[in-house]
């Protein structure tokens, strides 16, 4: 199970950063590093920060884009600093590991880190299904990466050690690949009935990704939903 959690960087200026975290990793039992467009990897500060996590970094998957490190989750966290202008679901730790692990069980989970200058920017932040901040001081709130990264594996450790009730349900939910599928088609059926303003589009389809990620969707509810979009589509061709 611990095999299904990621653990994404994205953008990462400094190559001990990448060590450092991948140390962190190792330390709480986790092994699924993916490294979204590293300005500087491989690199030997990177593994003498690992010190002895080096086969973290030897098997990181280096990605273009966070779509591609993200592919085939059931369940994305995005780790922010600061809270934002558009309040996006937020949990705690505790809660964002506890949520992980019961989902880890059946399909990839991620955790995503941002830029050591700048975060992640709102539209990584979009394909998230919820923030998790790490409380500390308010006034003085960015921890280094790897430190976040050390505390939210620790939460994830801890949440492997106590066993998890399972639903026994058999639905499925749908993955963010399939979710982007769902708000594209979303977008696109939003213009053709001039719901939506291409020009103008505003907090309208960021509003709505934080609608439908905060209802975890299953891949039949999306079915049904993107039913309802071509049927949308038919009609107002009409
Ligand atoms: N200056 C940046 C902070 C970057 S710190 C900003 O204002 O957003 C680098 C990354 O570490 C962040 O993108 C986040 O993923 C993680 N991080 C740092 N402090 C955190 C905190 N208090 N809670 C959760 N994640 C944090």
């Amino acid at each position: 199970m611990q095999t299904n959690i990621r653990i994404v960087l994205v953008n990462t200026s400094h190559p001990g950063n990448i060590g450092a975290a991948a140390r962190a990793m190792k330390n709480m039992g986790l092994s699924k590093l993916f490294l979204v467009e590293p300005a500087r990897f491989p690199h030997a500060d990177a593994t003498a920060r690992a010190s002895g996590a080096d086969d973290l970094l030897q098997n990181a998957e280096v990605c273009d884009s966070l779509e591609q490190a993200i592919e085939g989750c059931g369940l994305v966290f995005g780790a922010s600093a600061r809270l934002r202008s558009l309040p996006w679901p937020l949990v705690e730790p505790r809660e964002m590991a506890s949520q992980l692990v019961s989902e880890a069980a059946k399909l990839p989970v991620a955790i995503v880190f941002g830029r050591e200058h700048s975060g992640l920017t709102n539209a990584e932040l979009a394909i998230c299904n919820a923030l998790v901040h790490i409380p500390c001081n308010e006034s003085f709130s960015s921890l280094n990466i790897a430190a976040a990264v050390q505390v939210l594996c620790y939460e994830v450790n801890m949440a492997v050690g106590t066993p998890v009730l399972e639903a026994d349900d058999d639905s499925e939910i749908a993955t963010s690949d399939e979710l982007e599928r769902f708000h594209e088609h979303l977008e696109k059926t939003l213009v053709d009935i001039d719901f939506l303003n291409p020009d103008k589009p505003r907090f309208l389809l960021r509003r709505l990704r934080r609608l439908y990620n905060r209802a975890r969707l299953e891949q039949t509810e999306v079915n049904i939903l993107r039913g309802i979009l071509t049927a949308t589509q038919k009609f107002g061709r009409k």
